[in-house]
């Protein structure tokens, strides 16, 4: 008979520059979930009680706290993430923008008034309750600002909870709420396991919306738990998109910016344009401008200000990145530091429509290239994946602009440029990436279900 071993109370966080250990984090049971749910559940009516501009003054108060503490949360991200300071400091300042932007949103959570006879007909947008909130490890604070900051702005409140490998920001900024004055219980990090903490918020009945972003294995699990309890769910999933390089395109400009389309946060991005397409005629020149490129790409400690990326997430994670270039063939490859960190160097690889490298997410700085004959091929490449998160085009036609990024099944593109993210703008995917829209102008009024109500005037 074999005895099962209750899991150990904590669980350790790694450097990833360093492989050394430096932190215990509590891991939570499912009585702690539930208690913190329970709490959530009460301050969350206390909050959508609140007179909009209250809520949208404790909102701002949040915001100016993370504003006062971008460098700290910033450290914590580069020593639990291995993010380069300069991209942990953005990041943290983007969480007090995101703050700030919905911030403005319970004010401007109008309803409809219906034309009905013998009355009057309005629309409420009433807020969820708890919302529960599961984030992966690559980017711990945007990701978690994008559901937690509509989220509350409408009224509900949050339970969150952060990946295992990187949960110190996320813990600092739910005590920032609570510093900023946000009642106890609204706002609430739980760490700990996915298989208990995350599932709970799916199974918990009085957890009504789930916001998942994360790997699509998982997110279609949750999804069919959130499907049993009859809760809506918003997917943030995996991606391989596509960057397209027509022989039209500005060619400098469009090698030059690769790079950093693909490797920025080692890879570890769900929009990494891991596949370059290029139109054939230009390829071979493509690859000449794209090898300094890539060899110019500052790979070291996170730590430094001129750090252009850091290490992977950790050292199972590098071997699983490794995995893909079995048989692969390798244009080129930039540098990285030996030592103890999770090192890769970044690599470029030239690819085949079916292989491995040009159909399967690979979370690391791998980029596969890919010729193509014209307009119409691609597009079928650029479709060609199951994924249809981001994507980019380089071209100086405006009419074929159009009608290959009306074309290409991608939640985002970008012509001539790889911006993703602007919270004000809509962000998220199409296919098995993901499913709704975070960010943007709607995203408060998704944490929202409409109640219509109907006034009787008419005398009886
Ligand atoms: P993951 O799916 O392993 O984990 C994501 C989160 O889910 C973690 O917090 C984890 O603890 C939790 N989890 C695990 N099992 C669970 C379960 N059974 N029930 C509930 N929660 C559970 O993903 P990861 O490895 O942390 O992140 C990488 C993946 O995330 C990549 O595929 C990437 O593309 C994707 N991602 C997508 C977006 C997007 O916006 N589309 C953004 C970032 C990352």
């Amino acid at each position: 008979m074999t005895l099962r071993q209750a899991p150990a109370p904590t669980f350790t966080l790694i450097d990833p520059s360093t492989g050394a250990a430096f932190r215990d984090v509590p891991r939570a049971t499912v009585e702690e979930v539930d208690a913190a749910v329970a709490t959530a559940l009460v301050a969350q009516r206390s909050w959508a009680a609140l007179p909009p501009l209250a809520r949208a003054d404790a909102l701002r108060a949040f915001a100016r706290a993370v504003e006062g503490a971008v460098e700290e949360l910033a450290q914590l991200e580069v020593r639990n993430s291995g993010h380069p300071i300069g991209s942990a400091r953005w990041e943290a300042a983007h969480v007090a923008q995101v703050l700030n932007f919905y911030a403005g949103a319970p004010e401007r959570l109008s309803g409809q008034q219906i034309p009905v006879a013998g009355g009057l007909d309005v629309t409420f947008h009433e807020p969820y309750g708890v919302v529960g909130i599961i984030v992966p490890w690559n980017f711990p604070m945007t990701i978690a600002s994008w559901g937690f900051a509509p989220a509350l702005a409408a009224g509900n409140a949050v339970v969150l909870k952060p990946a295992e490998l990187t949960p110190l920001t996320a813990v600092r900024l739910g005590e920032l709420a609570l510093e900023a004055g946000l009642p106890a219980g609204l706002f609430t990090v739980v760490t700990g396991q996915g298989s208990v903490v995350g599932e709970r918020f799916v199974t918990h009945p009085d957890v009504r919306k789930v916001v998942f972003t994360g790997s699509t294995s998982v997110g279609v699990d949750v999804a069919a738990g959130c499907a049993r309890g009859l809760k809506p769910v918003t997917l943030e999933l995996g991606g391989k998109s596509a960057n397209i390089v027509f022989a039209d395109a500005d060619l400098g400009k469009a090698a030059a910016a690769a790079p950093g389309a693909v490797f920025d946060n080692a890879g570890q991005d769900c929009c990494a344009r891991s596949r370059i397409l290029v139109e054939r005629s230009v390829y071979d020149r493509f690859l000449e401008l794209l090898e300094p490129a890539v060899t110019g790409w500052r790979v070291g400690d996170p730590r430094n200000d001129d750090t252009d990326m850091g290490p992977l997430i950790s050292a199972s994670h590098r071997s699983t990145v490794e995995g893909f270039l079995d048989g692969a063939s390798v244009a080129f490859r930039g540098s990285a530091p030996e030592g103890d960190g999770f090192w890769f160097a970044p690599t470029v690889v030239l690819a085949q429509p079916g292989d491995r490298i040009a159909q399967e997410e690979v979370f690391g700085p791998i980029v596969a290239v890919l010729p193509f004959d014209d307009e119409a091929d691609a597009i079928r490449l650029a479709n060609d994946t199951i994924y249809g998160l981001a994507g980019s085009l380089w071209t100086e036609n405006l009419g074929r602009a159009m009608r290959v990024s009306r074309a290409v099944r991608s939640g985002v593109l970008s012509v001539n440029s790889h911006s993703s993210v602007r919270y004000w703008t809509p962000f998220g995917g199409m296919k098995a990436s993901g499913l709704g829209r975070e960010l943007g102008p709607d995203a408060a009024e998704h944490f929202t279900e409409t109640k219509n109500v109907f006034f009787a005037t008419d005398p009886s």
